[in-house]
């Protein structure tokens, strides 16, 4: 390869999802699947159109705008899907967040917001979080430009109220304001409601966390009307058919199970509350999470160390090696049989 093209190829700094290894009996508490499966209904939705896969599907995906809309109480031209939050962020970063002025993320995030700014040549400002890792709104000031931050935060779990909400999307009216909800319905209030109020808003969730349907691919921003045609522009330049025939019957589905959604979501709390408890009695100092995850660290353990004999016991977490937060051990409330393995295995490390 010549020089030049080698140096193209090199400048694309892509994202390193976590792992998916392919080993048996692994106790997966790396990337913040949900342990109960999805709905009954909507694998039964997925089964029924089984039978109509020779056509191709609807390009808009009405049907799941409207259950999504139905859903939220809002409309369904309020509504954008694509193929997994990730690529409504991909859409997000290049319909809306490029501007004269750097867009602002905090500094410990979503590590997807500064390859997306990269590939897409999109000026970014990170934002240092407070001492405790907690978002301070009043930082977050940007004239006619852009702003995104995940609530709760990832990796670390820390919740903005929606009144904090408020005060960012107060001060920035001529800037667009994108929250990241990939794990609100575990704990936190969602900024929907504000949408109606600030036409500068956009938030946007999954199925693949609170539905369980990760393997399927289903994300979805909801937003004033113009910035959704502002996504539709930049998704019809790309693929017209972002989902296909079973993640729109699914992902309908879904949304419309209520009671399945609560029961789990609830679950994912109970579970998350008893983790905690047991990683502060091992000696861990456990950040307050509102999501499917915690965040943690052990103040005489180094935290590589803890996950490497992890892994050596087949439980996976997650460790990023980045400033700040290098000691911490991002884990994923899993089922009771899994919290307990790690828990179990926790104790055997630790032990004197
Ligand atoms: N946003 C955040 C904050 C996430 O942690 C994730 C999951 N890695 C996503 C978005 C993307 O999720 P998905 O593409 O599965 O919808």
């Amino acid at each position: 390869m010549s020089r030049y093209w080698s140096e193209v190829v090199h400048s694309l700094t892509p994202y390193v999802p976590g792992e998916q290894p392919k080993l048996p009996d692994l106790v997966k508490l790396n990337t913040n699947e949900n342990p109960y499966g999805p709905s009954p209904l909507a694998l039964a939705a997925i089964q029924a159109e089984l039978d109509t896969l020779r056509l191709y599907p609807d390009p808009n995906a009405d049907r799941l705008k409207a259950a999504i809309a139905e859903c939220h109480g809002i409309a369904p031209a309020n509504v954008f899907v694509g193929n997994g939050s990730d690529e409504v962020l991909a859409h997000v970063f290049l319909a809306l967040l490029r501007h004269d002025l750097p867009t602002l993320f905090p500094d410990i995030t979503y590590s997807f917001y500064p390859v997306y700014c990269g590939l897409y040549d999109i000026a970014y400002e990170t934002v240092p979080l407070a001492d405790d890792f907690s978002i301070r709104p009043e930082d977050y000031r940007r004239p006619n430009g852009g702003i995104i931050f995940a609530n709760p935060n990832a990796p670390t779990g820390r919740l903005l109220l929606l009144p904090q909400i408020e005060t960012i999307l107060a001060a920035n009216p001529d800037s667009v304001v994108v929250v990241d909800e990939a794990y609100i319905d575990f704990g936190g209030d969602s900024a929907v409601p504000l949408v109606a109020r600030y036409p500068n808003l956009l938030v946007v969730q999954t199925l693949s966390k609170s539905r369980s349907l990760a393997g399927l691919r289903i994300g979805f921003a909801i937003g004033h009307v113009d910035l959704i045609q502002a996504l539709v522009r930049v998704k019809d330049s790309f693929n017209s058919y972002p989902l296909d025939r079973l993640a729109i019957a699914g992902g309908a589905a879904a949304m419309a199970d209520r009671d399945h959604f609560e029961r789990t979501r609830r679950a994912v709390i109970v579970s998350r509350a008893w983790l905690s408890g047991e990683l502060a009695d091992l000696g861990f100092e456990v950040l307050p999470s509102a999501a499917n995850f915690i965040f943690a660290r052990h103040p005489e353990r180094d935290a590589g160390e803890l996950a490497k004999a992890l892994r050596e016991r087949s439980i996976i977490v997650r460790h990023f090696r980045q400033p700040r937060i290098e000691q911490y051990l991002r884990i994923t409330v899993g089922s009771d049989g899994q919290c307990q393995a790690l828990v179990a295995a926790l104790r055997r490390l630790l032990a004197p």
